[in-house]
Parts: C-alpha cells; structure tokens; sequence
C-alpha cells in the first residue's frame, strides 16, 4: 500500500486482466489492479454467457471481436474455446436485414452463411417449430468460451508484473490540472463490507487507507464505471442494467454439439454441463445495480414460453438454476475506450454490455498500447473513444441483445 503505480488498473474483471496481461506482455513496470473483489462474485466477468461471436453490425465490434477469436483459437484447449458455431433465426422483417449483416461481415472477412428454414430443420432437428421464421444465418467460427478460464489466463500471464490488490475500493481520485495524480484507497475490513459497497456503493467504516501515486489510471470497472467516473467529475452516460439467465434440464434434447442459437424473439441458449442456459433482455429493464434474480418467475414468463415456441421437445424442461448480473450500457450499445477527455493520464474501458468476454483480448491489446505509444497499431478504436457522445459521433450497434 506503501507504493506508487505507473499504471493502475481499477477493476481486475475480463477487461482490467486482459489490459494487465497486454502491458505486461510490452515490458511495463509497476503495474497494479485493484479490486474491491478480485474474485469477482458480482462481477459482470462472472455472471455472463459465454458467447463468442463476430457477427455485429459496426466494423469496430466485428473487428474487436474477429481479433479475439483469432487469439481464442490459439489458446483454445485452454480456455474451452468451442468453435461449433452461432445460428441467428430471422423472422418476416428479416431478409433484408440478413444480406445486409452477411455483407458486412464478408466484407470484414468473417464466414457466415445463409440458411433457408429446410437446412435449419435439417441442421437443427430439435427446432420443429419454425412457423413465422424466414431464414437465419450461420457463422461457424463462432461459439462458446469458459470466461473463468479466460480470466485467469490474462491473469496468470501477468502474475509476476502485477501487483493484484483485492478486498481494497478506490474512494477518492486526486486531481491536479489535466493529470491524476494520486488516489485514495480502503482496505476493507472484512469480507461482508463488498456487497453494500458494490450493491449500493455504501462506504465500509473502518479499514486502513492510504493515498497512492499513480501515473496513470484506468478506470475498467465495468458496470461500476459512472460510480468511479464521479470521482474524477465526469458524469458517464453509461446506465447499469440487470440481465438475467435460467439453467434448465431437458432430457430430450442434447445440444452438445452446437453453439449458440438466437431467436427471432432475443432469447439465446446453448449447451451448459448438461443443462440448457438460456437467456432474455426484458426490453425497458429498469436502470440500475439490481441483482434480484426473479429465478423460476423469469424462467416461466420469459423463457420458457420463447423455447418451447421453437421446439415440441423444449415443452418439459425442469429449471435448475440461474442468476442475474450487469450489463454496462452506453447510448450507442457500443463500449467506451480511450483516454478520458481532459485528462492527460486517464484512461477507460467498460460500457461493453453483452460483449466484454468476447471483445476483451483486442480491448486490452489496443488500449495497451494507446497507453504505452500514444496511438492505435494494432486495430483503431479511437471510434469508440468517449467524447463521440458529444461529437454525435455514435457507433449504433444493432445486433445488441
Ligand atoms: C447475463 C449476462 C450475459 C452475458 N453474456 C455475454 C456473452 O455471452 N459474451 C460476452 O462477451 N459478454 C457477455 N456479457 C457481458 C460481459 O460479461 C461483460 O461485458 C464483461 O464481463 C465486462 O467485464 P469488465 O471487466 O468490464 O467488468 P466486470 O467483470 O464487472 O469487472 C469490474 C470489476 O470492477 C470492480 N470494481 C467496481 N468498482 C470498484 C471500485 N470503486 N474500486 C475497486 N474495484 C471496483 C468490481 O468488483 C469488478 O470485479 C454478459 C453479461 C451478463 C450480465
């Protein structure tokens, strides 16, 4: 606590560990991630679903995307990478709407085929019921990942530069002209002080502080972002927003051996150990840090009813289990990486809503060495920079859930 940092990282999610694995990667000294939960209980890195795909609609999340899967593949064994595809159904409003997404995708390099409602049936035997649905498109390169182990890769590549502080929350950002120049952190004083602090930012009392130098700062607190961003004056226009996911048994159907499968409704599921995960965006969700998991209520509202729409074979299914975590979601439902404007030394990346996991290699890659070289070299992102919600600048993604 006695030190001062080059760069600290606030937030040791997917993004924080990503950026700490591709500093360290350059030879960066003085590294550190501070987290009020390094293990991450109510992270949104923890309570995801583990998709992987580059079929978006702005070339920046393609690329973000296309970027990661092709480092995912290298370290695949390792992060149970599965390639086995994503099957996006489209309904009556959909044809124009697929050639214009298999377009952009092509144009960017990535697979994806069309397929007529015949070779869905065909490929996809369970889904029996396909009233309403005109085609879909398939991109194989696509899939699931084990954000866990994703995690701790990142993290382990990185051990020995970080210095990983956890149980200990960023409570003050001191500020001189353009530059951070210290911070002030809590060690909190037990275990039971995380959740109000994360759940309704409520201060512990007690617990050593300590004020820090640091170089650089870099804000990756992932839904917690605007809480933090007040620390420093700016007001984010990222919103927190509950997202929730059931876990079913089924015996009839095994979905092993495919990946992820969107409906024309917004539900996604996919195999998970044996079980189903399923999930749904309910549209005009409440802003706000909210983790009530509405558990078999969701399951029989919002689930169940879209699965067993799709396939005869989905009408007996038990619920397991589910939960409930955050998305961060800026206006454009694209993230937010940059430097922060009017600060020379502070830096951001969060607002990922549902793609951190997927995007997270090439985020950290790009902001690392926005960081350490001033500019881009691997892939742009200065699209994505914060400032373009003044400019008007926005990058709407469409393909969102
Ligand atoms: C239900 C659900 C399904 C999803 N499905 C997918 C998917 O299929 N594919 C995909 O790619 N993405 C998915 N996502 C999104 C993905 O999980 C997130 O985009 C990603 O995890 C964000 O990572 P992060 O590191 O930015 O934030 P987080 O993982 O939330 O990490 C932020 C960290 O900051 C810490 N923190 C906060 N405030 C402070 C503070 N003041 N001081 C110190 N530490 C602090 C927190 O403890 C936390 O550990 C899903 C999310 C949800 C909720």
């Amino acid at each position: 606590m006695e030190k001062s940092y080059d760069i600290l990282i606030v937030g040791g999610g997917i993004i924080g560990s990503s950026l700490a694995m591709a500093l360290a990667e350059r030879g960066q000294k003085e590294i550190g991630v501070v987290d009020v939960d390094l293990s991450g209980r109510w992270s949104s890195s923890e309570r995801n679903a583990g998709g992987v795909r580059a079929l978006w609609e702005q070339p920046v999340n393609i690329n973000l995307s296309s970027l990661s899967i092709s480092f995912f593949e290298k370290i695949a064994t390792q992060v149970g990478f599965q390639q086995k595809g994503y099957l996006w159904l489209y309904g009556e409003a959909g044809s124009e709407t697929i050639d214009k997404r298999i377009t952009g995708l092509k144009k960017d390099g990535c697979e994806i085929a069309r397929l007529s409602p015949l070779e869905i049936e065909r490929r996809f035997p369970f889904l029996d019921r396909l009233d309403g649905i005109t085609g879909g498109t398939f991109s194989p390169h696509d899939g699931l990942i084990n954000p866990n182990l994703l995690k701790n890769y990142y993290r382990d590549q990185a051990f020995t530069e970080v210095d990983w502080i956890d149980r200990t929350l960023v409570e003050e950002v001191i500020v001189e002209g353009e530059s951070v120049k210290k911070i002030r952190l809590r060690e909190l004083p037990a275990e039971k002080d995380i959740e109000p602090f994360l759940k309704e930012g409520m201060l512990p009392t007690g617990g050593t502080v300590c004020e820090i130098e640091v170089r650089t700062l870099v804000n990756a607190t992932g839904a917690w972002a605007p809480a933090l961003a007040k620390l420093y004056g700016q007001d984010l226009p990222t919103i927190p927003v509950r997202r929730q996911v059931s876990v079913m048994h089924c015996q009839e159907v095994d979905l092993a051996h495919y990946g992820m499968i969107v409906d024309t409704s917004g539900l996604y599921f996919h195999h998970e150990a044996g079980n189903i995960l399923a999930g749904y965006s309910i549209p005009l969700e409440p802003a706000g840090v909210r983790f009530d998991d509405k558990g078999s209520d969701f399951f029989l509202q919002e689930i169940w009813p879209r699965l067993s729409a799709r396939s005869s074979q989905f009408e007996r299914l038990k619920r397991v289990g589910g939960w409930s975590g955050l998305y961060a979601i800026s206006p454009d439902k694209s993230a937010i990486i940059g430097r922060v404007e009017g600060f020379a030394n502070l830096f951001e990346a969060h607002s990922f809503s549902g793609r951190g996991i997927m995007q997270s290699y090439a985020a950290g890659q790009a902001l690392a060495e926005l960081i350490q070289n001033g500019k881009y070299q691997t892939i742009d992102l200065s699209a994505l920079s914060g400032i373009r919600f003044k400019d008007g600048r926005w990058v709407q993604e469409g393909l969102h859930l």
